[in-house]
């Protein structure tokens, strides 16, 4: 068959002149992501070959490897995974099948830092090769067919302007794929053993399957003159022995004892698995025994990744069984207001053949997802308590604080900022947990600047007499801290939390109470400021509701069709009037929301 020149998708074809520049900084990446697709398709042939054991041929040891050329500026990746067909080629190595692609690539600016996080953030996956190359060849035989069934893919991503990629058939033996990489000159220095071996065991160790290097052994330089050793020699160098070893350390992080993981081993996996250039804020590391037997690495991130609100954003963790890997965003696994976690789960007692149908129903999977959640929760219990410094008691005595704790200061308010109100929709969602998630929430107050104010904080600063925790539900900060229905609470200095996340007024229906102590929006029905009102300003009011009796009912027969009641209130203090809606009414901000909606 002859030769196809066949354009990328347009998203493709734009990413690509991106990739180069965006990502100058972070160039070594590369290698995390191909050695990450190599071992991907290991996986996937060890997945098939559970119910086609053919597929091995008689190759069936799975490996990685890496090779160099410095003459011809090459380096090449192989595998012996699954491999792919020419079909299979064109389509995954020319378009981005994930969904918020268009999306994505509208939101890059230009400015290399932002770019570059929004990059990492998405993956770049197979393109990132074109960092470091300026063509790349791939030369792939899929697992089980004909060996005259291989394919050529050859590109130079786009830079002589084309936007395209060639396929041709070929004939090759070995199954699986060689990713040639054409080095560009300013990338040379990849040619290396050394620097090879330190990016493979930076990115890589925790890759299952062996890595391999050919060997290099130091060899002198020829004689100048064979017959003067005193002559001197040509300069000597490292020559392959043309024998292959491991240079990763091919075990699986989560499998290793806690006390021989380093934190930054700990957070490069992370950032493998994540895709962030950032390290995450904290992780969890277990290995949980009894009926349900189960190892868990769970991440939380420093930052949100913009798909975030995405709906039909699945989970952030892995499931592997066993070590062998399964399945990418298993959303049984977390709870949904949990998306944001990444991290790995490997089962000691689900069946490799498992199905995301079969996780929905597996009383494992609950455990598990149990289990999870706990731990998640018990992640963010620890970050809120050490996000601020001990404060100095009275008697001048201040705890020690150890240098962990002290990098653990601020971090909750950094992680609220990015996830809080993802956080809140546990509290719909997760009946079970939801007393722990209400000790998580923090928002903004009228008495304070701060906006990190905690349920906690707000009940020890009650007023004598106060009986509820009042809050408010507005679009943005100004307009909740200048709505009418704060006036008496103001001037009586009673402390109400303002709530300007979209996700508050729904949230806010779960939470009836916070230790006892009932929530109360301060927009809703006849607030009841009882205590709190001195007798004068009691008299006073009751004084008033005589006095403006008719005046109430000609109102309300004025307004029959548009207001359900009207009375006089405590409630305002320099405003003539509000808008209220009743105890068990939509509150008017959720009532806005649903008219934007379109309901
Ligand atoms: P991702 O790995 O997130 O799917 P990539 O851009 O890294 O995205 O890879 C795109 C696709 O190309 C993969 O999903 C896979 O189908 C295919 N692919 C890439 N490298 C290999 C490989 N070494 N062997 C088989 N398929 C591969
Ligand atoms: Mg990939």
């Amino acid at each position: 068959m002859t030769k196809k020149t066949l354009p990328f998708q347009a998203e493709v074809a734009q990413l690509l002149h991106l990739v180069t520049h965006a990502l100058y900084s972070n160039k070594e990446i590369f290698m995390r992501e191909l050695v990450s697709n190599a071992s991907d398709a290991c996986d996937k042939l060890r997945f098939e070959a559970i119910s086609n054991s053919g597929l091995y041929e008689d190759a069936p040891n799975l490996e990685v490897r890496v090779s160099f050329d410095k003459d011809a500026k090459t380096l090449t990746i192989t595998d012996n995974g699954i491999g792919l067909t020419q079909q299979e080629a064109i389509e995954n190595l020319g378009t981005i099948a994930k969904s918020g692609t268009k999306d994505f690539v509208s939101k890059l600016s230009g400015d290399q830092k932002a770019d570059s996080q929004l990059i990492g953030q998405f993956g770049v996956g197979f393109y990132s090769g074109f960092i470091v190359a300026d063509r790349i060849t791939v030369e792939s035989r899929r697992a089980g067919v004909p060996a005259n069934e291989g394919v050529r893919w050859t590109s130079d991503g786009g830079a002589s302007g084309g936007d395209a990629f060639e396929v041709e058939n070929i004939t090759r033996e070995q199954r699986g794929t060689s990713v040639i990489l054409h080095l560009r000159d300013d990338a040379l220095e990849y040619a290396s053993t050394w620097k090879l071996k330190s990016i493979i065991s930076k990115y890589s160790d925790h890759i299952s399957l062996p890595i391999l290097m050919e060997k290099e052994e130091w060899k002198d330089g020829e004689l100048i003159n064979p017959n003067d050793e005193a002559g001197g020699r040509q300069p000597g160098g490292m020559v392959n022995t043309g024998e292959w070893e491991a240079v990763n350390k091919a075990s699986a992080i989560w499998a290793r004892a806690k006390k021989d993981i380093s934190q930054e081993q700990y957070d490069d996996f992370y950032k493998q698995i994540s895709h962030d250039f950032e390290a995450p804020l904290a992780h969890t590391h277990n290995r949980v025994e009894g009926s349900t037997e189960y190892t868990q690495l769970l991440y939380v991130p420093g930052k949100a990744p913009q798909d975030l609100w995405n709906r039909d954003k699945k989970g952030g963790l892995k499931l592997y069984v066993k070590r062998v890997f399964i399945m990418d965003d298993a959303e049984a696994l977390l709870p949904s207001y949990l998306r944001f976690v990444k991290g790995v789960v490997d089962s000691a007692d689900l069946p490799l053949n498992v199905s995301r149908e079969l996780l929905q129903e597996s009383r494992d999977v609950k455990a598990i997802r149990e289990g999870c959640t706990k731990r998640v929760l018990g992640m963010l219990e620890d970050l809120a308590k050490h996000n601020a410094l001990p404060e100095t008691s009275a008697d001048g005595v201040t705890d020690v604080v150890s240098d962990e704790d002290k990098a653990l200061v601020g971090k909750y308010t950094q992680f609220y900022a990015e996830f809080g109100a993802v956080l809140k929709e546990g509290l719909g969602e997760d009946f079970a947990n939801r007393d722990r998630l209400a000790k998580l929430l923090r928002f903004a107050s009228s008495t304070t600047d701060s906006t990190t104010v905690s349920l906690a904080d707000y009940k020890a600063r009650m007023k004598e007499g106060q009986e509820a925790i009042y809050y408010i539900t507005a679009d943005n900060a100004a307009a909740a801290k200048n709505s009418p229905q704060l006036e008496v609470f103001k001037k009586k200095g009673i402390e109400v939390l303002l709530m300007t996340d979209r996700v508050d007024e729904w949230a806010l229906n779960y939470l009836h109470d916070f230790d006892g102590t009932p929530m109360q929006s301060v927009a809703k029905g006849a607030v009841d400021l009882g205590k709190l009102l001195d007798e004068d300003e009691k008299k006073a009011a009751e004084e008033a509701a005589e006095t403006f009796k008719p005046l109430l009912a000609k109102l309300k027969e004025a307004l029959k069709d548009k207001a359900e009641d009207v009375r006089v209130t405590t409630r305002l203090v320099d405003s003539p009037a509000c808008l209220v809606v009743q105890d068990d009414g939509m509150s008017t901000q959720l009532a806005r929301m649903l008219k934007q909606a379109g309901q």
